[in-house]
């Protein structure tokens, strides 16, 4: 499926925005103008995306602020980001974080619902897809997920 990849940020933001109201939390959209339409497995890249910002929403307290991002990088990829300003990830916990049901400490994340799959999963799809996620966190200060999607010759058109 050919997507335009601002609209399926902002339908991200949608599928969450009672969620955001409740949480007090604003998301913004930054999106770098005439990016090419890409070409993805829409509802696996919708999975990643669900999960990183109900992760920034879950793993931020009330009065958050969350940034979606997308940007076409040197090596001609797609580069999407998911930022927060929340708790954020201990150093020590930070080399496990993309295993399968890794949680970074029982007690904070006892009451928050979850499996710990999510980010596992979420390497799984951008793997498949011939990309590349990773984690960048500082404790008490926030968490910055990056996912890249690259553009196969011949395959992307510009809008
Ligand atoms: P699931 O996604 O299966 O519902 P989960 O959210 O706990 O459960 P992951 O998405 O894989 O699992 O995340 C793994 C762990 O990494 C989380 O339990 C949490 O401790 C930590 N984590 C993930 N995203 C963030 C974030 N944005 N801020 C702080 N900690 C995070
Ligand atoms: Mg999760």
């Amino acid at each position: 499926e050919w997507i335009t990849v601002s609209d399926m940020l902002e339908e991200v933001a949608d599928r969450f925005a009672f969620q955001l109201l409740q949480r007090n939390t604003e998301i913004f959209i930054v999106v770098e103008q005439e990016l090419p339409t890409i070409l993805i497995d829409r509802d696996k890249i919708d999975q990643v995306l669900d999960n990183l910002v109900s992760n920034a929403i879950k793993y931020t307290g009330d009065s958050g602020r969350i940034e979606l991002g997308a940007r076409k990088n040197a090596q001609n990829e797609l580069e999407i980001f998911v930022q927060d300003n929340g708790i954020g990830i201990p150093q020590k916990d930070l080399s496990r974080i993309f295993e399968r049901f890794y949680r970074v400490d029982k007690a904070r994340s006892r009451n928050m619902g979850g499996t710990g799959l999510g980010l596992s999963i979420a390497q799984e799809i951008i793997r498949a897809h011939g990309g590349d996620i990773l984690l960048e966190s500082e404790y008490n200060i926030g968490t910055r997920v990056t996912f890249t999607i690259p553009y196969l010759a011949g395959e992307s058109e510009e809008i």
